[in-house]
């Protein structure tokens, strides 16, 4: 049995052992050997420093060593089993790629399978121009839209697009989720917009993308699904869980009457960790109505007004002001009428 990190989800632990995948837990890994070596090295008292230091520095290039092409075939596997356990694809639905660390190539999924039945073979290897290098199956026919990512964030590892159905109905009724609601969400994806929709399995899909790729870090796509991506298969893969768990949030919210914004200098505390924390994507931008910029008139040019933004505490400032100037001129009228 091929041994798989667990989650505590019952679905997984379900489903995983039917696919003969074992269900271990996401989290702490077992140490490795050199880690082991070096603990035992530094309990005995005959051991010297030279051989501590080397246990150490062979722990640490085990710790830090990037995974194997074979690992992240595997890696591809499990989060396409993961996918499809959660319903988030089903039939043929979705696609999944990663970075190969050090080459200017990617491994994807192929297209036409059912990603919650892979095999780490079935995977294929495309160079940067989406290109076959290696692989019996063709790559995933939205390869253009992983590409379009990879070529936007050089820090991006790896993207997952799936249809996760609460998240893909937001999408479906053409609505963003990008209200500040919920503050582990905007600690962790900040918003997460619509891009206008797009032909599947075109560049056409891959261009709406692209305005939005540079500032989040989880999309929906207009009538199609959503797309997340980050530093590693597992990272992107929660993200889609943190973009659909939002979406049920969301819904039931506006089931009880609509969610209730956080207030805006909360937003803006939250955005500070998150850039203090490295989690922010490379220009981090605020959600809708988490802005303590307020649009104080109609759009230019339709009756020759222009459009003007006021921070909040200015807008206070000019109606306190204004109220000042209200109530004097008033006083000195009745002062007059009394005079
Ligand atoms: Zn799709």
């Amino acid at each position: 049995m091929r041994s798989i990190l667990r989650t505590s989800r019952t679905l997984d632990k379900d489903f995983l052992p039917q696919k003969g995948l074992q269900y271990t837990e996401f989290g702490p890994q077992e140490p490795p050997d050199a880690a082991r070596k070096f603990e035992a090295g530094r309990q005995d008292p005959e051991s010297s420093v030279g051989e501590l230091l080397d246990a150490i520095r062979e722990a640490a290039i085990s710790w830090l060593a990037p995974m194997t092409e074979q690992e992240l075939r595997e890696k591809i596997v499990e989060i396409g089993s993961r996918l499809y356990a959660r319903e988030y694809i089903v039939a043929g639905d979705g696609n999944l790629s990663v970075r190969l660390p050090g080459t200017n190539e990617i491994l994807a999924t192929p297209t036409g399978v059912c990603k919650g039945f892979l095999t780490p073979e079935m995977v294929v290897r495309v160079d940067l121009g989406g290109r076959k290098v290696d692989g019996t199956h063709d790559p995933s026919s939205e390869l253009a839209m992983h590409l379009q990512i990879y070529r936007l964030r050089p820090d991006v590892g790896a993207v997952v697009h799936a249809h996760p159905p609460c998240g893909t109905g937001f999408a479906a009724a053409g609505l963003a989720l990008d209200k500040a609601v919920i503050s582990e969400v905007v600690l962790t994806l900040g918003c997460i917009p619509i891009a206008a929709y797009g032909t599947p399995s075109t560049q056409e899909l891959a261009d709406s993308i692209a305005p939005y790729v540079p500032s989040f870090d989880a999309l929906l796509l207009a009538n199609h699904g959503a797309l997340t991506y980050g530093p590693s298969l597992e990272s992107a893969y929660f993200r889609m869980e943190t973009l659909e768990h939002f979406a049920r949030i969301s819904l039931v919210a506006r089931l009880l009457g609509g969610e209730q914004p956080l207030d805006p200098r909360a937003v803006q505390k939250l955005f500070a960790i998150r850039e203090r924390t490295g989690a922010a994507s490379p220009t981090t931008a605020l959600c809708a109505g988490s802005s303590d910029r307020i649009s104080a008139s109609t759009s230019a040019g339709t009756d020759g007004d222009e459009r003007i933004t006021l921070r909040r505490g200015d807008l206070v400032q000019l109606i306190a002001d204004s109220v000042e100037l209200a109530a004097r001129l008033l006083e000195g009228a009745v002062r007059g009428e009394k005079r």
